[in-house]
């Protein structure tokens, strides 16, 4: 089987984590802290999910010329990870996350989006070839919206499908949504996108439905643990979630839609396609970190048995 081509757009960020006993007030010193760094971004955690779930992934990206974004590219390099499109951002540094960790888990956490914040639409633009011979094109929030935009009219004038995951929540123009095939926000997304509190399958429905009538194809909603609600103009369905020991739910989100751009652009069915996306995800949400935690291939097939 030819692998299938995913075309991923977005953002690349390396989490600076400090474990401690407490957050630090404003002011104040606190010593003892434990250092660990993970790799992250939503759009370079969906990149690295999709290329271990099986697929051959072209990453649409900036970081800044500095050792953060090195270490970066060489991790999506590692993970065959096509990177001529990611670019070294002259002016602007890496994007970071600073992220204190406190023992009772509570957490705080402070981005600079730094050269993501110069994602341009001419940086997608000279991607166009690559996002025409896409299987899929994906894409989240952390790049500037006329990117998005520019994108999504690239991929829909191609007739490549378009996975927007709306994260993080921020209020979408009715242009944007008509150009999606498929939109996967999480609870909290779907809230922010239709006012409707999504609580349980009847309110996912109605909150998908609302999406919907503004010209989005298919919603898929992620519903934790529970799994993913799916509305099409012929289905609306809970695709259950698989039960595991859940130790850190850091990048679930970004798992699942990596790996259901894999399995869509396999041309695997949607529901079957949703319970590969939610075997990876749950497999995720066993392992600490974000970009660490994305399982590979066979890890997902041993899964879904
Ligand atoms: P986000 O990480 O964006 O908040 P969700 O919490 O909805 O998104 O999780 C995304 C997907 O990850 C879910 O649809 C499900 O497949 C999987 N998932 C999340 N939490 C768990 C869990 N505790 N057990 C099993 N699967 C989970």
């Amino acid at each position: 089987m030819r692998k299938p081509r995913i075309l991923v757009i977005g953002s690349s960020n390396t989490d600076m984590i400090i474990k401690l006993g407490r957050i630090p007030q404003p002011g104040e010193t606190i010593l003892g802290g434990e250092f660990t760094t993970a790799a992250g971004g939503k759009g370079a955690n969906q990149a690295v999910a999709a290329a271990r779930a099986g697929g051959e992934v072209t990453f649409v990206a900036r970081v800044g010329r500095d050792m953060f974004g090195e270490k970066a590219v060489a991790g999506f390099v590692q993970d065959d990870i096509n990177v001529k499109h990611v670019t070294r951002d002259p002016v602007a540094p890496s994007g970071v996350a600073l992220i204190f960790v406190a023992k009772d888990g509570e957490n705080s956490i402070a981005v600079a989006g730094g050269a993501n914040g110069r994602l341009s639409p001419s940086d997608v633009k000279k991607a166009r070839a690559a996002i025409a011979g896409a299987s899929v094109v994906v894409m989240q929030l952390e790049t500037p919206l006329a990117t998005v935009m520019a994108a999504a009219e690239l991929a829909a004038r191609a007739k490549v499908p378009i996975i927007l995951n709306p994260a993080p929540a921020r209020a979408l123009p009715g242009k944007l949504l008509k150009l999606v095939s498929i939109l996967t926000p999480n609870e909290t997304e779907a809230e922010l996108l239709t006012g409707i509190a999504v609580t349980n399958e009847a309110t996912a429905a109605k909150a998908a439905k609302k999406l919907r009538a503004r010209g989005v194809q298919t919603v898929i909603l992620t519903l934790g643990a529970r799994g993913a609600f799916v509305a099409t103009a012929s289905t609306e369905k809970l695709v259950p979630g698989f039960r595991v020991k859940a130790v850190d739910s850091t990048a679930a989100g970004d798992v699942f839609n990596g790996a259901l751009a894999e399995a869509l652009g396999e041309g695997r069915a949607l529901l079957e396609a949703m319970r590969f996306a939610n075997a990876a995800a749950a497999i995720s949400v066993t392992r600490l970190g974000a970009q660490p935690s994305a399982p590979y291939r066979k890890e997902i097939e041993l899964l879904l048995g």
